[in-house]
Order: structure tokens, then C-alpha cells, then sequence
């Protein structure tokens, strides 16, 4: 089927669940940068699923790595053992033991929602009865799941589902007194993304994080830090709070560290990590060896090319591109997860759906702002090339 019978027949004959919208385009294929609909169209991706295949399409390590595994051992529960999770579990907490001078335990999940709610269980344990509550930012995002829904403070996606599970609190974005304010005895810890990705890829103001963290250390307050959408080199570093210097006590991940394979993870600091005890936790699919060998390829890729580097070098090439467009009044962002605003009365979607039109996929992340977020091996003409496509559609 393709994808303009949804568009002809309308959404009735849609085999989905109606939650996305009809789909205006269906890809079958992908290399690197480009993809191919099912009209054998070429397009540049410069969104990766949403800053998730940060090493290109069909990366050949990954797609190696996932294909050997499948032949070797797929899955064997969490009641024994597999090489491939301790591997990849090993090499994730020695990124995050580099990232904060501290020795921690990860544990394996199959989505960044499912990440965040390994870390918000985790943070009423810590917390103990009568100390549950997780502050949050307005304008975050963390996932779709009950708890992580609750977690994210956007109050129209709340709505639909009131009453949203107890124990939520959110406050200005960037405000400290705010925060401040807001924590009280019943507080454990407090969420944040370090580039609200979702929100409109605003950066945490200066100062905002290291301030997160002094209330955190002052009130004995867990500090969460929701890598999911800028974690795996996409900010130009291994990790987006290694730009503010803060030492996070929690860290969760996820798009970018499967290169499209659904896993994700939490981890913790030792001691905060041994607040959990066998049975408070778990996932069938917790380290399953097809996720972790996905994990495992992953990370030595993006060591082998310095992913980070990349993401710094070609974001600086990419920003430098949309600062010197007349219609682009800010560019926001760091390292490959940019947004290109137009100020007000832009229409963004406008601008989406003609970059669409001619082979580039964006994503319109508010209202006036479109989101880029290609992968980190993205080359010099690629960019090039999307560049002076977006220059004819907003001449
Ligand atoms: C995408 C995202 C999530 C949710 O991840 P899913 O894999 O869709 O569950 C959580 N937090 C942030 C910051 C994200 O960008």
C-alpha cells in the first residue's frame, strides 16, 4: 500500500491507530543522509526520526552488528546472562563515568519514555513515602507513558487523559526562584533536559543548570538530567550537560543511541542506583542482545568517526548557513540540533511542507521555528545543498 491511499481513501482505511495524522510520504529506503519514498523520489533528511539515526541511514557497522546478532542469540531474559548487555552496559557507564568523574549502573529499555520512568520510580524510592514529588520544567517533554506524560509540562497534552497520576510538578523554564520556590518536603528530585528538544530546541539559559544543581545539593534533591533527545553526540559532546559542567545524579537515553533500534536506558550514580532491589524494576526486553548489540556498535562508531566532533564541526557549517538567510531571524541550538526561527506571523509548516516538496525533510517544532536535526555525518554538500533549497523556498 502506499502512502496516498490514506490520502485518497482517508483515514478509515489507515491501518493505525489514529494518533499521527495521515502520512503524507512513505519511505523504503535509506543511505546515509538520503531516502528514497515509494515513488523511488530522493530525498536529505535532516531529522534522522526525529534525532534518531544519528549515524545515517543503513549505517553499515550498525546494520552488521544487528544482522550478526540476530543469527547469534536474540534473547534470553533477564534470569540469565548475555555478553552483549554487559558489553554494552560496561561501555555506557564508562561514556557517563568520562561525562561526570562518577561510577554508575545503567539499566536497559526500550524507549526514552520507558528511560524516564526507570528514573522516576527510581527517584521515589530514593525519595521514601511522603517524598515522591518530581519537579519539572513548562515546555519539557519526557515521554508518552502515563507517568512521563505527567512528567512533561505541557498541560494540553494532559487534557485528554485528567486525571494525570499524582506527584507532578512543573515551573517556568529557566526561573530558579521559581523552581525554588516549588520544592518543598514532598519534592525527590527534579527533571530536566538540557535542550528542551519537543519545546522548540530552547537551551537552558546560562547558569540554569549549575543553579539546578546547588537547590539539588541544598535540599538533598535527586538532579535528572533527560539526555533522550540530545544524548549520543548530537550537541557537539557525548552528553548536552557536559556544556554547563553539571554532575547530574540520573541520566536517561535513548533515540540516538540505537541509531533507530528501539532501545533506551537509565542510568545512575552507584549509590543512587542502590536504592533499587531485585524486584522493583525490569522489562522482558531489559538488555536484550539484539538492543545492546545495536548499543555496543553504536558507541564504537561514534567513537571511531568522534561523532561529537562532527556534530560541532558540521553544526557550526549548518548554523553559519541559516544565520546569513534574511528570513531566518535566530537560529537556536547546539551541535546538530538546530531550530532556523522566522519571528512572528511565519508559518513554519508552510515552510516544512515546501522543503518537503523538494526532497528535505524538516520538522516544524513550533508554530515559527523548524527544527534540523540531520545526522552527524552529514557532509559539506549535503548541507550545502539544503541550504540553497531552503533559500528558494523562503525567497
Ligand atoms: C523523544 C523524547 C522522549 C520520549 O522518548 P520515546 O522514545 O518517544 O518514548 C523523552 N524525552 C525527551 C527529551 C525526548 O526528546
Amino acid at each position: 500500500m502506499s502512502a496516498h491511499a490514506f490520502d485518497t481513501q482517508g483515514m478509515d482505511h489507515c491501518p493505525f491507530m489514529p494518533v499521527f495524522g495521515a502520512p503524507q510520504v512513505m519511505f523504503v529506503r535509506g543511505s546515509g543522509t538520503e531516502l528514497w519514498d515509494s515513488q523511488g523520489k530522493r530525498y536529505l533528511d535532516f531529522l534522522c526520526g526525529l534525532a534518531v539515526t544519528s549515524l545515517g541511514h543503513a549505517n553499515p557497522a550498525v546494520a552488521r552488528a544487528i544482522s550478526e546478532q540476530a543469527a547469534t542469540l536474540l534473547h534470553v531474559s533477564n534470569l540469565f546472562a548475555n555478553p552483549v548487555a554487559t558489553e554494552a552496559a560496561v561501555m555506557v557507564n564508562e561514556l557517563l563515568q568520562r561525562a561526570t568523574g562518577q561510577a554508575g549502573q545503567t539499566f536497559f529499555c526500550n524507549s526514552g519514555a520507558e528511560a524516564n520512568e526507570c528514573a522516576l520510580k527510581l527517584a521515589r524510592k530514593f525519595g521514601g513515602r511522603g517524598r515522591h514529588v518530581v519537579v519539572s520544567a513548562f515546555g519539557s517533554f519526557h515521554g508518552r507513558t502515563l507517568a512521563a506524560l505527567a512528567a512533561t509540562g505541557q498541560p494540553a497534552k494532559h487534557e485528554p487523559f485528567q486525571p494525570m497520576p499524582d506527584g507532578f510538578r512543573h515551573v517556568a523554564w529557566g526561573d530558579l526562584a521559581a523552581l525554588e520556590a516549588a520544592i518543598d518536603p514532598s519534592v525527590s528530585a527534579v527533571i530536566i533536559e538540557p535542550v528542551q528538544g519537543e519545546g522548540g530546541v530552547n537551551i537552558a539559559p546560562n547558569g540554569y543548570l549549575e543553579g539546578i544543581r546547588r537547590l539539588c545539593d541544598d535540599r538533598g534533591l535527586l538532579m535528572i538530567i533527560d539526555e533522550v533527545q540530545t544524548g549520543f553526540s548530537r550537541t557537539g559532546r557525548w552528553f548536552g550537560f557536559e556544556h554547563s559542567g553539571v554532575v547530574p545524579d540520573v541520566v536517561t537515553i535513548a533515540k540516538g543511541m540505537g541509531n533507530g533500534f528501539p532501545v533506551g536506558a537509565c542510568w545512575a550514580r552507584k549509590d543512587v542506583a542502590a536504592v533499587f532491589q531485585p524486584g522493583d524494576h525490569g522489562s522482558t526486553y531489559s538488555g536484550t542482545a539484539i538492543a545492546t548489540a545495536a548499543v555496543r556498535a553504536v558507541i564504537s562508531e561514534m567513537q571511531r568517526i568522534d561523532a561529537p566532533g562532527l556534530a560541532e564541526r558540521q553544526g557550526a557549517r549548518l548554523r553559519a548557513g541559516l544565520q546569513a538567510m534574511p528570513k531566518v531571524k535566530q537560529v537556536r541550538g547546539l551541535g546538530l540540533l538546530l531550530a532556523a526561527e522566522f519571528g512572528e506571523g511565519a508559518d513554519a509548516k508552510a515552510v516544512y511542507s515546501a522543503l518537503l516538496a523538494r526532497g528535505v525533510v524538516t520538522n516544524a517544532v513550533t508554530a515559527t521555528a523548524l527544527r534540523l536535526a540531520p545526522p552527524l555525518t552529514v557532509s559539506d554538500a549535503e548541507i550545502d545543498e539544503m541550504l540553497a533549497i531552503l533559500g528558494e523556498v523562503l525567497a
